[in-house]
């Protein structure tokens, strides 16, 4: 069998595609592109799988895929059971914050106690984070456009990733809050790290050199 390794499509493929080069993976053909979820490249012992970002931890795990690369966010919310994270890529960086409407007075409203509002598709982070700092939340879960949720009186707060602020500065939302700086990890299943040693290790220094 192969190795398989789970990629997804949009920001984590682009930033990865000059370090798939510097290691020599080559695709077959383009995945961005083609509708092929399995796509043979250059070496014949490895081919990528395309998965959606927030599944890419879950099909390492589970040795759908043998390793991947996924952003720390979804690593963080999927809990990182049955994974190896053997090299931070430094790639796709940005930061997970809680933001709010401009004029929402944050720090007051958990100064005060308040019970607040949060969405977000990262349900599990926020609930830790709150119940860190001692904060009551009712966690509303969302699949997109986060951005909304406080602009609709749906919300008061949303958990998402900001890089520039550009979008949430568009919808009048400010960050008040950083929970975690996130980047791409190249991650591993455990079991395969053991059972495919000889074949992931050097792929992982790869991986490693091609990142530093
Ligand atoms: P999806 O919308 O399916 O989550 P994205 O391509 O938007 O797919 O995000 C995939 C991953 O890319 C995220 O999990 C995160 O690690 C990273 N990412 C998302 N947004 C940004 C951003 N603005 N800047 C840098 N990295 C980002
Ligand atoms: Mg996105």
């Amino acid at each position: 069998m192969p190795l398989s390794f789970a990629l997804s499509k949009g920001r984590i493929l682009e930033e990865t595609r000059p370090l798939l080069a510097r290691v020599g993976i080559r695709p077959k053909e383009d995945p961005e592109r083609s509708r092929r979820l399995v796509i043979d490249t250059s070496r014949r012992d490895l081919r990528l799988i395309m998965v959606r970002a927030s599944d890419t931890p879950t099909y390492v795990q589970h040795g759908g895929a043998d390793l991947g690369i996924a952003g720390r966010d979804v690593l963080v919310e999927h809990g990182g059971e049955g994974l190896y994270q053997p090299v931070d890529l430094g790639i796709a960086r940005c930061r997970m914050v809680v933001a709010v409407r401009k004029g929402f007075d944050y720090q007051s409203a958990v100064a005060q106690g308040a019970r607040l509002r949060v969405a977000t598709k990262y349900v599990n982070t926020t609930r830790q984070h709150f119940a860190a700092k001692g904060v009551h939340v009712d966690v509303i879960r969302l699949y997109g456009s986060m951005e909304l949720a406080p602009l609709t009186g749906l919300a008061d707060a949303i958990v998402d990733l900001v890089a520039t602020g550009r979008t949430l500065r568009e919808n009048g939302l400010v960050a008040v809050e950083e929970i975690i700086p996130v980047s791409a990890r190249l991650i591993v299943n455990q079991a395969a790290l053991k059972t495919k040693r000889a074949a992931l290790q050097p792929l992982i220094d790869a991986f490693a050199e091609a990142a530093a």
